[in-house]
């Protein structure tokens, strides 16, 4: 692939114009030039830190209620009923609507066996089996799922799509849980995806229930050992963000989400502060309503610029990494995440031709402020086109089913449960 005559994101924190080459699923080469005129500016593939992506079936249900409710009264009831096919069908949906707005890699949590639709969609994904407590051999069945699955995928050339380990947050396990998850991850060796401290009452009964904040918790039982990705993050402490920079896990923030359900917002600056590696996250369609990773950049360099009354916090360039690299980093990943020779060709193309665009005097800021999902044209996952908006209906190649055969079966699935 050759993409000629872009605008293009680059390393180090620069604006590039020419040409990008790939051979094979990398980067080959990057050639500067002197800028000329174009209408395509090309990003690192973004990445999705934070998703429940079969809650497409859910989008907007619960609106207006505080997390512990929105979970019980309106989100558990209606996953109750759901089927294997009915995740299956919910998950290539996000997928779609991720890769229709530039995201190249996502890190997914839910319950069931559905990796398989991001493999179909042609999308990178780390995903996990949500641990928490249930039906007896739910700890071990996930276990095993990771273990199997992600040999499976070690024997096979196609795809990006692994498993890691996962507890959904301290109140949903308990000690056994989290202990025995941590000493099977000794041999697993996958790296944490949890909800942590989303709301101040969550984060209080931890300390109430242990003596300690929930992310002290989950270091004290052996969880962080591998490092990690940890959801929301609203209410720690300093000491947390010690905790986190020393052990490798990333805060994954979701402004959208934590406004949403009225949580608060997560401390990131200083975070950043204490060497806490910040990625950016959209949670799940119930509580966001979409899947817009540009939507999560400019929330994030808004809000904390109003929290702080100083319009010098984060800056596009630190936003941008949030969604970019700092996101490939909290998934462990040194491949992705930038537009560098070597690296994994995976790149979001965005149109600049659109009213609200123009001028494209800082590029940087116009990515984080000015731009939306439905600015993306083309989408690109190791070096094959995945979404190319030019062909309308078969705008999904990289998908083997329609764009039609995949709204039908999602629209069943939430005609289905919703009744
Ligand atoms: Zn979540």
């Amino acid at each position: 692939m050759k993409l000629e005559n872009v605008w293009m994101l680059l390393p180090g924190r620069r604006v590039g114009f020419g040409t990008i080459e790939t051979e094979g699923d990398s980067i080959s080469s990057v050639s500067l030039r002197e800028p000329g005129k174009s209408d395509r500016l090309v990003l690192p593939g973004l990445v999705n830190c934070h998703c429940h992506a079969p809650m497409t079936l859910l989008r907007g249900v619960g609106g207006g209620l505080p997390l512990k409710r929105w979970l019980e009264e309106a989100i558990f009831p209606l996953e109750a009923k759901l089927t294997d096919e009915d995740v299956h069908a919910g998950a290539l949906w996000g997928a779609m609507e991720m890769l229709a707005g530039g995201t190249t890699t996502v890190a997914d949590m839910y319950e069931w066996n559905y990796q398989h639709a991001f493999l179909e969609a042609g999308m990178r994904a780390r995903v996990t089996t949500v641990g928490r407590l249930g039906a007896p051999g739910r700890l071990a069945e996930c276990i095993e799922r990771t273990r199997s699955w992600n040999e499976r995928m070690r024997g096979e050339a196609r795809g990006d799509v692994y498993m890691d380990i996962c507890v959904h947050s301290e109140y949903l396990t308990d000690e056994h849980f989290c202990r025995e998850l941590a000493a099977a991850n000794r041999e697993l060796g996958r790296r944490l995806h949890v909800h942590v401290s989303e709301t101040r009452r969550e984060h209080e009964e931890c300390v109430a229930r242990h003596g300690k904040t929930p992310i002290a918790y989950l270091a004290d039982t052996g969880l962080l050992d591998r490092g990690g990705y940890a959801a929301h993050c609203v209410w720690c402490t300093d000491d947390d963000f010690r905790i986190m920079a020393e052990r490798d896990v990333s805060l994954v923030h979701n402004p959208t989400s934590n406004m949403k359900l009225g949580s608060g917002f997560a401390r990131i600056v200083r975070a950043m502060e204490l060497g806490v590696n910040v990625a950016l996250g959209t949670d799940g369609t119930a509580s966001n309503d979409n899947l817009d990773m540009f939507e999560e950049m400019h929330l994030a360099s808004l809000i904390h610029k109003g929290i702080a009354n100083d319009p010098t916090v984060l800056s596009p360039w630190d936003v941008v990494e949030m969604a970019t690299k700092n996101g490939a980093k909290a998934l462990g990943r040194g491949d992705i995440g930038e537009i560098a020779v070597g690296r994994k060709a995976d790149f979001c193309i965005v149109d600049l031709d659109r009213p609200h665009l123009l001028p494209a005097h800082d590029l940087a800021n116009l990515v984080v402020h000015s731009m939306h999902s439905g600015d993306v044209v083309q989408t690109v996952v190791g070096g094959r086109t995945v979404y190319d908006a030019s062909l309308g209906g078969d705008a999904f190649d990289g998908c083997p089913i329609s764009r039609a055969a995949a709204k039908e079966a999602l629209l069943a699935s939430a005609a289905r449960i919703l009744v």
